[in-house]
């Protein structure tokens, strides 16, 4: 890509909060590289979607719980952009069960899907941030790390995990310039939350202060304000955006 003044990388940028997430940021003008893993129709169509508002964009598939793919999605992300300003760690998986039932795979699929990633792409991120002396890296975190849930030890253990991750690597890279944020969305409209049978739904709404379920365009402002300027004196914070289902 030519002339690239600001670039964005969206890990999960198909479907759901991080499509909204990519949209949002092309329409501050970021060219935003659009991760997924198996989705390429479906990312395909949010990169036309950007194109059409005028936006900038490009796909680049890689299952970022491995490194080699995490490899070769920055080796690209290099090529394309020469640097990176935004990193949003927002790939995500939940395979629920209550403790006593859940199978070690769908342990160990949750915690290298939701938090060994934000390890491998922070790491990398980090590298090429530190030459420019600038970046935002943003993790998108959940409620559940923060309160846990039940059916979801796998998942509240990651997204606490992603906490502590943002914490520890805004101390290690403030020195360069380099913010670290959490974001913990609570109870979003996408289809990770679509299968919630009804019943359940409507309980969890009645117990969110605000009284409605979250959009993912709700994730994707918080996001933004985080990636701009306009934060820039805030790092290692997790900013919860759950319409006030945890205060
Ligand atoms: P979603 O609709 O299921 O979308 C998940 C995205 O992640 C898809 O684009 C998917 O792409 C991608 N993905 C999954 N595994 C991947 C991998 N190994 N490598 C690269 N991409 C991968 O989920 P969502 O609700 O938008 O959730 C997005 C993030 O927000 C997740 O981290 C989730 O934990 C978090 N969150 C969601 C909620 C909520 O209520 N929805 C609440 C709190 C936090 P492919 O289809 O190509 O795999």
């Amino acid at each position: 890509m030519e002339n690239v003044e600001k670039s964005a990388l969206v890990t999960g940028a198909s479907r759901g909060i991080g499509r909204a997430i990519a949209l949002a940021l092309a329409g501050k003008g970021y060219c935003v590289a659009l991760n997924y893993a198996g989705s390429r129709e479906s990312a395909e169509k949010v990169k036309e979607e950007i194109e059409a508002a005028g936006g900038r964009a490009f796909t680049v598939q890689g299952d970022v719980s491995k490194s080699e793919d995490v490899d070769r999605v920055f080796k690209t992300v290099k090529e394309e952009f020469g640097g990176l300003d935004v990193l949003v760690n927002n790939a995500g998986i939940n395979r629920d069960a209550l403790l006593i039932r859940m199978k070690e795979e769908n342990w160990d699929d949750v915690i290298a899907t939701d938090l060994k990633s934000d390890f491998l792409t922070t790491k990398a991120a980090a590298m090429m941030m530190m030459r420019k002396r600038k970046g935002s890296i943003i993790n998108i975190s959940s409620v559940v790390g923060i309160m846990g849930n039940i059916g979801q030890a796998n998942y509240a253990a990651a997204k606490a995990g992603v906490i502590g991750l943002t914490k520890s690597c805004a101390k290690e890279l403030a020195a360069r310039n380099i913010r670290v944020n959490a974001v913990a969305p609570g109870f979003i409209e996408t289809a990770m939350t679509d299968g919630i049978p009804e019943k359940i739904r409507e309980s969890m709404i009645a117990s969110i202060p605000l009284g409605r379920m979250g959009q993912p365009e709700d994730v994707a402002k918080a996001v933004c304000f985080l990636a701009s300027d306009d934060s820039s004196y805030i790092t290692g914070q997790v900013l919860v955006v759950s319409g006030g289902l945890a205060m």
